[in-house]
């Protein structure tokens, strides 16, 4: 299949052929067809998986085909954070770029008035956050009584982070008439009931299974001693001459910890959270983004929306308290097609966190032991024993070097006894690939 037998406007196909999208990803396929009819869409698609065209395309399209110059908002996306309310409008702009629509990013961290200023040029498209929208909804500086098309991106997310009610208030102020999108990764019984809510006979389309990772991704999990996760991170990071890295922690604080470690270390990185100042956070991701950082290391909230491209490693530092972040974080790699590398670090403290993840994925995930990182205290076998084991012997090469080993049942002592060990997955596979010719840079830093 290709984008011309979707229906798409050559203004729009000429921009994809630009921007060399050879045919559309399996949500595109399904998706776009769908909304050029004007049916409601309920989206089951991750991060990654070109989502954003799925609904953007088909939009713009529908949204040109009608004469009238908006000035009052026609179609309104509403994402989770700003930095996927900034990288959606991007994709609107580009995948737009032929045509005559305006699209306006509204969400907070940033002045209002300018917002303002451009809400009252005129706005085709608006894509908001649900706070900031609020704020415009109240001050009467946003009129949505001529929105066509609501776009509810990253639902789950929403939900999540407490927007319920913030998005029961704004859908009050649309008009009952109006074709309906809601993309969400995970469909968990409050997600089904807002789709109930919202969306008028709509159409599903799916493109991997409920709750499931990224094909794509090779996911590998350390066990390691919660104060040893920083010095393997380091190991990794350095014996596998990673080009960069997206980690992930729970804490504000350990993310500007973490940050300074590595900057230490010989590793260029930057932290964003909440409590960096929405500047700081566009200005570490543009470092990121440029090459000029090796590390990013993030909180699930800021980093949700997060658009990489050829990002080969994630890493959940810590795991995530919600299993299904556990699916959006490792859709930060391997993505559209791309494959990538997602690692986790279990300690004993986590471990139940990680059977709730696989429990979800339905699958177990491969365990790779580096011993002179793992669990000195953690008891050698849950089962037998409940003493706190001795220190791993050095005695073995792989325990001087480093070097990973197969996992025999009793050196993963906190994780399940039956876990099959991991055959290939080590932090260090890919120095052999071709990727690996990004090297340079980072290695010249560290
Ligand atoms: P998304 O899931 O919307 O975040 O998109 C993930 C990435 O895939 C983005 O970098 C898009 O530019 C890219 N992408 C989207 N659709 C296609 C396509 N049909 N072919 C190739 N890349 C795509």
């Amino acid at each position: 299949m290709t984008f011309n037998t979707l229906g798409l406007k050559p203004e729009i196909l000429s921009v994809l052929e630009r921007k060399g999208y050879k045919k559309p990803t399996p949500i595109q396929a399904q998706a776009i067809p769908a909304v050029l009819k004007g049916r409601d869409v309920l989206g089951g698609a991750q991060t990654g998986t070109g989502k954003t065209a799925a609904f953007a395309l088909p939009v713009l399209h529908r949204l040109s085909e009608s004469e009238k110059r908006a000035r009052h908002p026609r179609s309104l996306v509403i994402t989770p954070t700003r930095e996927l309310a900034d990288q959606v409008c991007t994709s609107f702009r580009t995948y737009g770029g032929n045509l005559k629509l305006n699209t306006v990013k509204i969400f907070g961290g940033v002045k209002i008035n300018p917002q303002i200023s451009t809400l009252k040029n005129g706005a085709d498209i608006v894509v908001a956050t649900p706070g900031r929208l609020l704020d415009h909804i109240n001050q009467k500086t946003i009129n949505l009584n001529n929105i066509e098309v609501l776009i509810l991106d990253e639902a789950d997310r929403m939900l999540d982070m407490g927007f319920i009610n913030d998005i029961k208030k704004i859908l009050k102020k649309l008009p009952e008439s109006r074709q309906n999108l809601l993309f969400s990764a995970t469909y968990s019984k409050d997600i089904r009931s807002l789709a109930e809510t919202v969306l008028n006979n709509p159409i599903s389309v799916e493109v991997t299974p409920r709750n499931t990772a990224a094909e794509k991704v090779e996911q590998i999990v350390y066990p390691v001693g919660a104060s040893r996760r920083k010095e393997l991170l380091l190991h990794l990071i350095k014996e596998g001459s990673w080009y960069q890295a997206l980690v992930f922690v729970s804490m504000k604080h350990n993310a500007s910890r973490l940050a300074k470690f590595l900057e230490k270390s010989g590793v260029p990185s930057a932290a964003i959270h909440g409590d960096k100042s929405q500047g700081a956070r566009t200005k570490a991701l543009d470092d990121f983004k440029k090459g000029d950082i090796q590390v990013l290391v993030a909180t699930d909230i800021a980093a949700r929306g997060l658009q990489i491209d050829n990002l080969d490693y994630v890493v959940n530092f810590d795991l995530p308290q919600v299993p299904e972040d556990y699916v959006h974080r490792i859709g930060r790699t391997g993505r559209a097609g791309k494959s990538g590398t997602a690692i986790t670090f279990v300690h004993r403290e986590s471990a139940r966190q990680l059977e709730r993840i696989e429990k979800i994925l339905k699958q177990e995930i491969p365990v790779t032991v580096i011993p002179r990182f793992q669990d000195e205290t953690a008891p050698k076998d849950q089962a037998q024993s409940s003493k706190p084991a001795r220190p791993e012997s050095p005695r073995s090469e792989a325990a001087k070097t480093g070097t990973p080993v197969r996992v025999k049942p009793d050196r993963k002592p906190y994780l399940k006894n039956n876990r099959k060990p991991n055959q290939t997955g080590s932090g260090n596979r890919r120095s052999q690939s071709g990727r690996n010719n990004r090297n340079s840079k980072p290695q010249a830093r560290s």
